[in-house]
């Protein structure tokens, strides 16, 4: 049962990476785009006066000329197995590797931000610390307790952990109390769906199984709102989204694909650091990419 559910959670995971590579065709144009404001964001994010928080909520086309905060997006954690495929190997970032990562981020400067801060940033234009950047850890993986989130707190960053409910509790996933940690340690649990099918899929009951519920089995180990959604393998459509916002969500993530202009808040931007790259590749994809 276990390996059957590794394998369906790692084939799933081959679709998001054509999501992402689909992504990466996309990004000269929205770099393209971003150009012009790129000046005047930087000096929002980064300068020590604080930015223009009017309180009154930004538009779509606003938010959309904002410069993008870098969201990376990690899975597993752990050494690499004989038996991994060469696709799956994207997935996973070995042990010495994402601690090099880290590393890097700190040694670059780099402040974790966690959810409502970004939302705050988008909506009201609220000041962001410099170098401002989300880690965020898919699909319930053990190791992201085990071994991810030690190494965050060597660095006093912290992390946005969207949870499957349906793994909870089983063997290499999360248990409750390890999420309600996570939490309690100032980290944020998000919704990632009961068992990661396709968003764009959704109909009528699928709508309670996959959101309400897990939200609902969420904030009952957390004690707090579930208000953040992460897309199975960064997949989603438009009409999909008027559901999300009913359900009182604030903001959804997807991978690298371009941002609907409609709904910004429901499809930012994230890319997988891969399991290939080096730290400097990192460091040259978040600039690159957002
Ligand atoms: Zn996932």
């Amino acid at each position: 049962m276990t390996n059957f559910f590794t394998a369906a959670v790692l084939s799933a995971c081959t679709l998001g990476m054509v999501a992402c590579n689909q992504g990466k065709a996309n990004k000269v144009t929205s770099t393209t785009d971003s150009s012009s404001t790129t000046t005047v964001t930087t000096t929002t994010t980064t300068s020590a006066e604080p930015a223009k928080a009017t309180g009154k909520m930004a538009s779509n086309a606003e938010i959309m000329a904002r410069k993008q905060v870098p969201v990376l997006c990690y899975h597993q954690i752990r050494d690499w197995r004989a038996s991994d495929s060469k696709s799956a190997k994207d997935y996973i970032v070995q042990i010495a590797a994402f601690k090099e990562h880290m590393k890097m981020l700190a040694d670059s400067g780099y402040h974790t931000i966690l959810p409502d801060q970004l939302y705050n940033y988008l909506t009201t234009g609220a000041a962001l610390p410099a170098k401002p950047i989300m880690l965020t850890f898919d699909d319930t993986d053990l190791d992201q307790f085990t071994i991810a989130n030690p190494e965050l707190k060597k660095y006093g960053f912290k992390g946005v952990y969207f949870v499957m409910t349906v793994s909870i509790g089983r063997p290499h996933y999360m248990n409750k109390e390890q999420i309600k940690q996570l939490a309690d340690e100032g980290n944020v649990i998000g919704s990632h769906t009961w068992d990661h099918h396709n968003f764009k899929k959704f109909q009528g009951k699928d709508w309670e199984t996959q959101i309400d519920k897990p939200t609902k089995k969420l904030e009952e180990i957390n004690g707090k709102k579930i208000e953040y959604f992460a897309y199975p393998f960064g997949l989603w459509n438009e009409q999909g989204l008027p559901e999300l916002h009913k359900r009182g969500f604030k903001a959804a993530f997807q991978l690298a694909e371009k941002r609907d202009a409609n709904d910004p808040l429901m499809t930012i931007r994230r890319i997988l650091d891969s399991g290939y790259w080096s730290a400097k590749t990192l460091s040259n994809s978040i600039r690159n990419s957002f």
